[in-house]
């Protein structure tokens, strides 16, 4: 049996106002007796209007289950069962499977967290995350709902926003994570093909509200090797991917580089290209979400060669000011100075003293490796000039959760 996504309300954080039972749109999905406010498995469809209207949270609670706990259960909790997934799920698997799926991606993810110079926690208010729950052995499989070229007919930047979709399959992920896609058939030695790991671009509600799909950020990689031109195995299948194709994803993994979910948060993000991919999963939680008069801010630092090349550029234009400060800069534009994105950092010097100098600030970085010495030297000239230090500062906000490196 494949496991689920069952949403649970705590009964030790419910004040039972009824608010939930009174904003659900389907008959009994959610229910109350005596003890406690619990959620019928068999008739919630996710459709998380129950979410935003409770006072307290205690809505907001998600296990992944092969056996889901039943109205009988639930009703005679006074606590919510453990985090850890029940016995049963585990038994679908076997040590030797997690552990392999387990040392591949997070070796990936070792050294795309290289730059942040130790380990990191999550935010302390971000949400928790499921992890390696589908593996090489047990992937999800998904069917391409749509495949559409992002960078410009003249680009030679060849840029695809994929949507997969997981029909009944429950597939839980957050801004920040990536997921595994396996390339079909065996690589020059005769092996599988590695898995390759991209960063979920959509918001953990799905890239349609409250669908069961994600998106994907992927540039197709051509490369010359003795005079030939050769095709990058992964980026080519993904972006030749066709509607309805099904693809093989495990996952989901990254357990730190997530989001906080406070209103007073300040979210710096800086990338360059498909970097820009965690940022849209993001700041669309962010317009979601948001109520009038949260004081988080947003502010993207964001390079490409052109204007053409940046992904999601027309989109990203329509995002008003109010919710996100967007810093485009392009190295490669006719008629305009190169650019990069440290160059634009050192620009905004003193508004970025400001976030830099707020406790509620956290920060993060996607792309290119080669743009980190250069953001790095870019801080470190700014905190010396608004009497702050930056090795101190990055060490203080890495341990705080709030300075976050995702480089290949
Ligand atoms: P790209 O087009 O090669 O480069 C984007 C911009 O970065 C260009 O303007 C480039 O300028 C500039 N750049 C080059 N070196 C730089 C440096 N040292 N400092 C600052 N800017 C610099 O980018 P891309 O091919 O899309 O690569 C994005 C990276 O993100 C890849 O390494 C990818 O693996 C990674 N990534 C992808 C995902 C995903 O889900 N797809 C997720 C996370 C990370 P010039 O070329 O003019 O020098």
């Amino acid at each position: 049996m494949s496991a689920i996504r069952q949403h649970l309300i705590d009964p030790e954080v419910c004040i039972r106002c009824n608010t939930c039972e009174e904003n659900c749109p389907i008959d009994g999905a959610i229910t109350h007796n005596a003890d406690n406010y619990v959620v019928d498995v068999e008739k919630c469809n996710y459709c998380m209007s129950c979410i935003a209207p409770c006072p307290t949270g205690a809505i907001d609670h998600w296990r992944m289950v092969t056996t889901p706990y039943s109205l009988e259960e639930q009703f005679s909790w006074d606590e919510l069962p453990d985090d850890a997934e029940p016995a049963a799920n585990a038994e679908t698997r076997t040590n030797a499977d997690h552990e392999a799926l387990e040392d591949e991606a997070t070796a990936i993810l070792d050294v795309a967290h290289q730059g942040q110079q130790g380990k990191v926690k999550p935010p302390f208010s971000a949400a928790h995350p499921f992890i390696n729950i589908y593996t090489r052995e047990n992937p999800a499989i998904a069917k391409v709902a749509g495949n559409y070229r992002i960078t410009s007919e003249n680009s030679d930047s060849d840029i695809h926003h994929i949507v997969l979709d997981f029909g009944s399959t429950a597939f839980p992920v957050l801004e920040g994570q990536s997921i595994g896609i396996i390339p079909p058939g065996v690589d020059g030695r005769g092996k599988p093909h590695n898995m390759r790991l991209y960063s979920v671009a959509s918001p953990r509600d799905g890239e349609r509200p409250n669908h069961n799909n994600l998106s994907l950020t992927v540039k197709r990689v051509l490369f010359e090797e003795d005079g030939e031109l050769q095709k990058g195995v992964g980026s080519n299948y993904v972006c030749d991917l066709q509607k309805g194709d099904e693809v093989q994803v495990t996952g989901a993994f990254g357990s730190t580089f997530l989001m906080p979910n406070h209103p007073e948060a300040n979210i710096m993000m800086i990338c360059t290209g498909t970097g820009s991919a965690p940022f849209r999963a993001m700041t669309e939680r962010r317009r979601r979400k948001r109520s009038p008069g949260d004081p988080g801010k947003m502010m993207l630092f964001f390079g490409a060669r052109t204007k053409g090349d940046l992904p999601y550029f027309g989109p990203l234009q329509k995002l008003p000011n109010s919710l996100i400060r967007k810093e485009l800069c392009f190295s490669r534009e006719p008629d305009q100075e190169k650019e990069y994105v440290q160059d634009r950092i050192l620009k905004c010097g003193s508004d970025v003293a400001e976030w830099l100098k707020d406790d509620n600030t956290f920060i993060y970085l996607c792309g290119l490796k080669g743009m980190e010495i250069g953001v790095e030297a870019a801080f470190s000239k700014i905190c010396e000039g608004n009497g702050l230090n930056w090795d101190t500062l990055r060490t203080a906000m890495r341990e705080n959760g709030r300075y976050h490196v995702e480089t290949y």
